[in-house]
């Protein structure tokens, strides 16, 4: 089931109230339309009454995908430097949903899944694609280390994010983004063999594939986002 709760909302352009539907939960197996709709960028978008002017609510929802075998926490784009405390939140969710914590139904369900968490719509989309692409998220982020540095001057910083937007059979499209307005700051391309050759020689990248799914949050971002906390002795 797909949930949604009526909420109250400001027009940012004209600051008019209005009540529109905020998405819950959206389950995709039931709703294919949402999961378009999500990789069309128009999901949880709405005219002001007043003004016309098109606004987009924040992800702040789970969106589960059995077919494509994804479990993925949607947040906002700005909880993204909370990372490392989301994460556990995040396990435990899924545990209760569909793992551990779960009635046996739900974790039968729940072996076919892979629990996400992403930050912002973009990395939310990006995800979905790789679901349909049945390409695998970590294999992509050494993508786009390796696009990274085959650019002479990529644009970086803690606002711009790099996703996988349009996965064809020979070509694979990339969009550095500004993480706020989401608007395209520099477009890069890799042929589609990268993927190919990277995954091949997957035991190569070991410690770094490591640490990029090392949690829910398989993001190459997490490797510039601090250090990685050291277990306290006991
Ligand atoms: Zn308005």
């Amino acid at each position: 089931m797909s949930l949604f709760t009526t909420m109250n909302v400001t027009c940012p352009s004209c600051g008019q109230t209005m009540t529109m539907e905020a998405v819950g939960s959206v389950n995709a197996d039931r709703r294919p339309d949402l999961r378009e709709a999500i990789l069309e960028n128009v999901f949880q978008q709405v005219p002001c009454v007043n003004c016309g002017a098109n606004f987009r609510l924040e992800p702040e929802f789970s969106y589960l995908d059995v077919g494509n075998g994804q479990w993925i926490a949607a947040m906002p784009a700005r909880r993204m430097v909370d990372f490392r405390e989301i994460e556990p939140e995040t396990q435990e969710s899924f545990d209760s949903a569909y793992g551990k914590s779960a009635p046996l139904e739900a974790q039968a369900v729940g072996e076919g899944l892979t629990p996400r968490l992403t930050f912002g719509w973009q990395g939310l989309r990006e995800k979905i694609l790789l679901g349909e692409e049945k390409l695998d998220d970590g294999i992509v982020e050494l993508c786009k280390l390796e696009v990274m540095r085959n650019i002479d001057e990529a644009p970086v910083g803690e606002d711009v994010e790099l996703r996988l937007y349009i996965a064809d059979e020979s070509l694979l499209t990339f969009l550095f983004l500004d993480i706020n307005s989401e608007e395209t700051l520099e477009e890069a391309q890799a042929p589609r063999a990268l993927y190919d050759e990277i995954a091949a020689k997957r035991d190569q990248y070991g410690p770094l594939l490591d640490r990029l799914t090392s949690g829910p949050f398989v993001d190459m971002r997490r490797l510039y986002m601090g250090e990685e906390q050291q277990p306290q002795p006991a």
